[in-house]
Parts: C-alpha cells; sequence; structure tokens
C-alpha cells in the first residue's frame, strides 16, 4: 500500500537554508579559511565562563523569571543611561531574550498583523523580512544609496497608511554604515505624527570605529516613544553561541512584547544572565571593543592593499564589504563559490542580503578572527 503524501503548505515557500549556513558549511567541506559567517574564531574571557561557572554551583540552574534576570535587566538599564541618557525601567521596559534573533521575532510577531506592511532597508540581515510574511504582513524594501547610505526619500516614498513598522540597523550589516545626527534628524521628521513602530537593530552598537560614536535611537525623546531597542551579547563578549539579548522599549510596547516572549522562550538561561550581569560591573569590557576590532578591520585592509577588491572601510561591525568588479565578471554567489574552492577562504556573497538589486559585485568579510588568520586569508585574496 503506498503512503500517502502528507500535503503541507509551507509558511516559507521562498525560503531555503540561510546563507550564512551554507557558506560555513562549505567552508567546512573545502577546509577553506571561514571568513563568511559572523562569530569570533577566539574565545571568550575566561573571567566570564568562570562566573557562569559560579553561579550554576551556587545553584543558578532553574527558570529564570519571564522577563530576565532582575540582576541583569538593572545592568542594561543602567547601561543604556549611561551610554545614551535614557532611563528604561528595568522591571517594565527590559526584557531578556534568547538572542536578538528571538527578539526580532518577538517584536515583528506582537505588532505585525495580516495586511501591515514593514519597511525594510536593503541590503538587510536575513531574519527582518521572513517574520513579517509569517506575520501576514508585507515587507516593502527600499534600497540604500549606492554608497551605502541611508536614502530616507526612498524610506519616505514607501511609506502608506498600511505602514506599521520601520525596521533600521546601525551599525550596520553588512555595510558597515551608521546612523549620523542628521539621520536621526530626518527619521524623526518622516515618522512624526504617523503610527509607525521603530524596530531598531543595534547588535553591533559597540563595535563603532575613528572615534565615532553609536547613534541610538533611544537617545532621541521623540522616536525612544516609539522603538523597540534590540541589541545582543553575543557581539558583545564574543559568546554568540550563548544566544542571549534583549530589548529595551517603553511599557506600552515592551506589554505586548512579553505577551509574545513568554510563549516563545518564556525566560532565557539562568547561569548565564547573572553572570553577564555581574561581567557588566566592569564597562571597558564593552567599551575595549572599538580599539580591539578597529585594530583588525586596519590589519585586514592594509593587509589587502596590493590586491585587486576596492573597498571603503567599514565604519561599525565586524564586518567589510569588499568590491571586486575589476577582479571578474561572475556574480557574487558563483565569485564566491570559486573562492572557496580555487583560494580557499569562504565569504558571503551581498545578494542574499538583496532583493531590488542582486546585480553588485561585492563580497563580504567577517574580520572578527585571529591575526594569523586574516593575514593568511588576505594573502590568499592577494595572489588571485
Ligand atoms: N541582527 C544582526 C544585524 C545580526 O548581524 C545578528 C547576528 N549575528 C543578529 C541580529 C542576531 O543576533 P543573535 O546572535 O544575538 O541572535
Ligand atoms: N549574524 C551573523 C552574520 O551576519 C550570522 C548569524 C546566523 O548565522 N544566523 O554572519
Amino acid at each position: 500500500m503506498s503512503e500517502k503524501t502528507l500535503a503541507l503548505s509551507s509558511k516559507l515557500p521562498g525560503s531555503g537554508l540561510s546563507i550564512f549556513a551554507v557558506m560555513s558549511k562549505m567552508a567546512v567541506d573545502y577546509s577553506a579559511i571561514n571568513l563568511s559567517q559572523g562569530f569570533p574564531d577566539f574565545n571568550c574571557s575566561d573571567e566570564l565562563i568562570s562566573l557562569v561557572n559560579k553561579y550554576q554551583r551556587k545553584g543558578f540552574n532553574q527558570y529564570a523569571p519571564m522577563p530576565g534576570a532582575p540582576a541583569l535587566r538593572e545592568k542594561i538599564a543602567a547601561k543604556i543611561n549611561t551610554l545614551y541618557n535614557k532611563e528604561y525601567n528595568y522591571e517594565t521596559e527590559i526584557t531578556v531574550t534568547a538572542g536578538a534573533t528571538q527578539a526580532l521575532f518577538t517584536a515583528i510577531t506582537a505588532f505585525i498583523n495580516k495586511g501591515d506592511e514593514a519597511i525594510i532597508i536593503e541590503p538587510a540581515y536575513d531574519s527582518y523580512a521572513p517574520v513579517v510574511i509569517m506575520s501576514g504582513g508585507i515587507p516593502k524594501f527600499v534600497s540604500m544609496r549606492s554608497d551605502f547610505s541611508f536614502d530616507w526619500d526612498s524610506v519616505k516614498d514607501a511609506i502608506t497608511e498600511q505602514t506599521k513598522m520601520l525596521i533600521i540597523n546601525s551599525p550596520h550589516n553588512p555595510t558597515g554604515c551608521i546612523l549620523s545626527e542628521s539621520d536621526i534628524k530626518i527619521l524623526e521628521e518622516i515618522t512624526r505624527k504617523k503610527n509607525i513602530i521603530l524596530l531598531s537593530d543595534e547588535v553591533y552598537e559597540h563595535i563603532i570605529f575613528d572615534g565615532k560614536k553609536h547613534l541610538s535611537l533611544c537617545q532621541s525623546d521623540e522616536l525612544s516613544q516609539k522603538t523597540l531597542l534590540i541589541s545582543s551579547f553575543g557581539k558583545t563578549y564574543h559568546t554568540t553561541g550563548w544566544k542571549v539579548g534583549y530589548c529595551a522599549a517603553p511599557k506600552l510596547l515592551t506589554d505586548e512584547f512579553r505577551k509574545i516572549h513568554q510563549f516563545i522562550v518564556f525566560a532565557v538561561n539562568t547561569p548565564v544572565q547573572y553572570a553577564y550581569a555581574e561581567y557588566m560591573n566592569e564597562p571597558k569590557h564593552y567599551l575595549s571593543l572599538e580599539s580591539f576590532y578597529q585594530r583588525k578591520r586596519d590589519l585586514l585592509l592594509s593587509s589587502l592593499n596590493n590586491s585587486g577588491f576596492n573597498f571603503t572601510p567599514a565604519k561599525g561591525t565586524y564586518f567589510q564589504l569588499l568590491d571586486y568588479s575589476d577582479m571578474s565578471d561572475k556574480n557574487d554567489m558563483d565569485f564566491s563559490i570559486s573562492l572557496i574552492k580555487e583560494v580557499g577562504v569562504a565569504v558571503i556573497p551581498l545578494s542574499p542580503f538583496c532583493t531590488i538589486d542582486k546585480s553588485r559585485k561585492i563580497i563580504r568579510v567577517c574580520f572578527a578572527k585571529k591575526d594569523e588568520v586574516l593575514l593568511e586569508a588576505a594573502e590568499k585574496l592577494c595572489a588571485i
């Protein structure tokens, strides 16, 4: 008797495996240096590991409170206040999440209903649009300018009566661009008196270069009232595998956020939360990231000076875009595959971050890697 095939109706028929998973797997398969997926290839601090261990031994091994360990929420609120001069009530306005990915999923699910539009600025990180679609919403893509600055005229043109959310990411993955004071002013203007929620992905807030300061949307009194600020400890403490992040938002928004959060994870890893809370006593752990990663960016770029790539140094994040248009006519996917197979370096093509312009001859490399790995990769890339 032949088995009846299950009739499935996919929620995301157009989605395959993420480009980060695809490229990291290929890097392993072809023993290539992995500059593709964004994660450090060096360990987090011993002190932080000991703190997790300490809290595990002390018995902090059962469910944390639903919104997060109070000690950690207090530290997050204090840090935001110190850096951005914005007060959030840690009881009612800060929620600890299982990484920024869950915070983004929760925020979009909480506020996007059937037919709502969410504006997404391209190139865009891959976890925004699928969640809008799963929520019955419509992603409205707008492109950055060709120099990868924010094109606010296009954003303004995309706003309709149905626009419910505008997703902002600064420092920006994959382009490394950052919001300026004038961007914030324009953002205030174009969202003024509109019923639009701002979802601000600031996971690279502490990785910003050349003396610039990160501008958080929460620094603007006007914007902070409609903003869900998302960040991640994974980027800040070299612990992407621990998957802990947070959402800071006014009570009105946090109440709705938590309604969803409690049914997705309920609560997040307990000993890790207490360890981060204690580790945050020392601000240098996050303040030192700027110089730490700027040195790595500069090491990589100076080693690529004799390569065929053109580039503008990233202003933030641990990613650098490289333009190969003087080197090859291949599309970015084929070029990336040839780099893995023939050169031994895995990178990420830009086109999976885009729906509007997929034709650019640009790849992304991650420089959160040991110096010797960056130098070896650069040597291979210079030899093309
Ligand atoms: N947003 C951006 C822009 C990212 O690059 C990433 C991932 N690295 C995330 C969100 C997800 O962060 P997390 O690993 O904390 O889920
Ligand atoms: N954010 C990481 C990157 O941009 C990847 C995280 C993931 O694999 N989902 O490379």
